[in-house]
């Protein structure tokens, strides 16, 4: 069951890689087929290069096995809180990518200074407190500290990002990982010139129309 779904979570997960945001087997892409309920998450340890559609297992919101024969992601007790307490919310992406973590080990917020943050998060993106690897944690931060945004920074850890469907919590890793590596260059020179608030919202709304026409379902 939902093989091309299988498929697109491999081939985000090929794009983080590409874009040196994981490594190996790090982090996790899991979505959520809202009708049904299902929550299809990468399994634990296995390197996604050489990933196939049968290895990504399908579960309930409970976490018992719906099909597939790997074990899931040590993360999954977190992602299945993040589902459950954000409705809206159909992907979760988790990374350790090095820019936007190495932010969150000095501040506590991620300031927007670029358009991209805003087009992809919505805004400004907060730094949680610190979670371990597989723990709940990384979920109820996350709910907690995301504030609206499609991307929250684990203290002396990593990101989650989340979207209504893959690919806005792709382009919210992809941009983050961006966005910080602009905000760190500027630092090492001097202060930072930010968007102020009026700038962020039309970065947020101008992202909406961005792109080819939107199909009925993404
Ligand atoms: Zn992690």
């Amino acid at each position: 069951m939902y093989e091309k779904e299988k498929q697109d979570i491999i081939n985000a997960a090929l794009a983080l890689k590409e874009y040196r945001l994981i490594a190996l087997s790090g982090g996790n892409v899991s979505i959520r087929k809202p009708a049904e309920g299902h929550i299809l998450v990468t399994p634990s340890g296995m390197m996604y290069e050489t990933m196939v559609p049968d290895d990504v297992v399908v579960i309930e919101p409970t976490g018992a096995v719906v099909e597939g024969t790997r074990r899931v992601s040590v993360d999954t007790e977190a992602i299945l809180y993040i589902y459950k307490h954000m409705p809206e919310v159909h992907s979760v992406i988790h990374t350790h990518q090095v820019y936007a973590t190495a932010v969150g080990l000095v501040e506590d917020v991620l300031p927007a200074a670029v358009t991209t943050l805003p087009n992809a998060t919505l805004g400004p993106v907060t730094v949680a407190p610190y979670s371990s690897a597989a723990s709940l944690e990384m979920g109820i931060h996350t709910v907690k500290y995301i504030n609206h945004k499609r991307a929250v920074i684990l203290k002396n850890h990593g990101v989650i990002t989340v979207g209504g469907n893959l690919k806005e919590a792709l382009y919210a890793a992809v941009y983050l990982e961006d966005a910080a590596k602009t905000y760190i260059a500027a630092k090492s020179i001097g202060n930072p010139a930010l968007l102020d608030e009026e700038q962020v919202k039309v970065a947020v709304q101008k992202f909406e129309e961005y792109g080819q026409e939107k199909k009925a379902k993404e």
